[in-house]
C-alpha cells in the first residue's frame, strides 16, 4: 500500500480491518450475547467458519425457527408458542397462586421440583441500577394487573437469592403490601448470591415449601 506524501497514520479514524467484513460483522454479532466477551466471540466465529455448510446452517434454521413460531406468554410472560403457554392453558393447575421468577428457565428449575401447582408470572429480569434496569423495564404492572381478574391471594417471590433479585423481592413486596395479597419469600437455604437454576431440585423444592411472609 502506497501512502500519498503528507498523508499521515494518524488521519485514519480506526486501524486497517483485520479481517474480512463478513467475519468482522459475525464476530460484532456474537460478541452482543450474554456472557461472551471478544475472544469468544473470535473463538465461536471461527468455529462457525470451519463448520460443514449444513451444520452452520441447522443453527442459522434453528434460530429462525424459534423467533418465528415462538413469543412470550401474553398471560405470564414465559415462553409460549401460540398466545399462552403450557402452564397459563392447563385447566389443572390452581388457581389464586402465583410464582414470580426472573426467568423462563426459572419456571423449568421450578416445575422439576413438582413441589409448585399454581401459575407463575416472569418479570423478565431483575432489578439492576447498575445496569440500568429499574421496575418499567420489568412486567411488573403485568402483574398487578393479573391479580384481580384471577382472583389472587397469594404470591410467591421466587426471585434469584442474590443482590438484583432481593431488591426486586422487597420491592414487590412494598408494592404488593397495601393490596390484600398473601405476599411470601422462598426460604433462605438457597445459595447466597447464586441463581434459582443451579440449585437442586430437592434444595429450590424445600425453600418453596418453607416460604415466609414478607414484612414490607
Ligand atoms: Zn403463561
Amino acid at each position: 500500500m502506497t501512502r500519498s506524501a503528507g498523508s499521515t497514520w494518524a488521519g485514519w479514524a480506526c486501524p486497517p480491518e483485520v479481517y474480512a467484513q463478513p467475519v468482522q460483522e459475525l464476530i460484532d454479532e456474537l460478541g452482543r450475547l450474554p456472557g461472551i466477551g471478544p475472544k469468544s466471540a473470535q473463538r465461536i466465529a471461527f468455529h462457525l467458519l470451519k463448520l460443514p455448510k449444513e451444520d452452520a446452517l441447522r443453527l442459522v434454521r434453528s434460530i429462525s425457527e424459534v423467533k418465528e413460531r415462538i413469543s412470550f406468554c401474553t398471560r405470564c410472560w414465559n415462553v409460549a408458542e401460540g398466545e399462552l403457554c403450557g402452564i397459563c392453558a392447563d385447566e389443572r393447575r390452581e388457581a389464586g397462586v402465583l410464582c414470580v421468577v426472573e426467568e423462563p428457565r426459572d419456571v423449568v428449575a421450578i416445575e422439576k421440583t413438582q413441589e409448585f401447582r399454581g401459575r407463575y408470572h416472569v418479570l423478565q429480569g431483575a432489578i439492576s441500577p447498575i445496569e440500568g434496569i429499574g421496575p418499567d423495564q420489568l412486567r411488573v404492572k403485568e402483574l398487578l394487573a393479573r391479580l384481580e381478574p384471577e382472583g389472587i391471594t397469594e404470591v410467591i417471590l421466587c426471585t434469584n437469592p442474590n443482590i438484583e433479585g432481593e431488591a426486586t423481592a422487597m420491592y414487590l413486596a412494598r408494592l404488593l403490601a397495601p393490596l390484600g395479597v398473601r405476599t411470601t419469600r422462598i426460604a433462605s437455604g438457597l445459595p447466597v448470591g447464586g441463581d434459582l437454576e443451579y440449585a437442586d431440585e430437592l434444595t429450590l423444592g424445600r425453600a418453596l415449601q418453607g416460604r415466609r411472609e414478607v414484612e414490607a
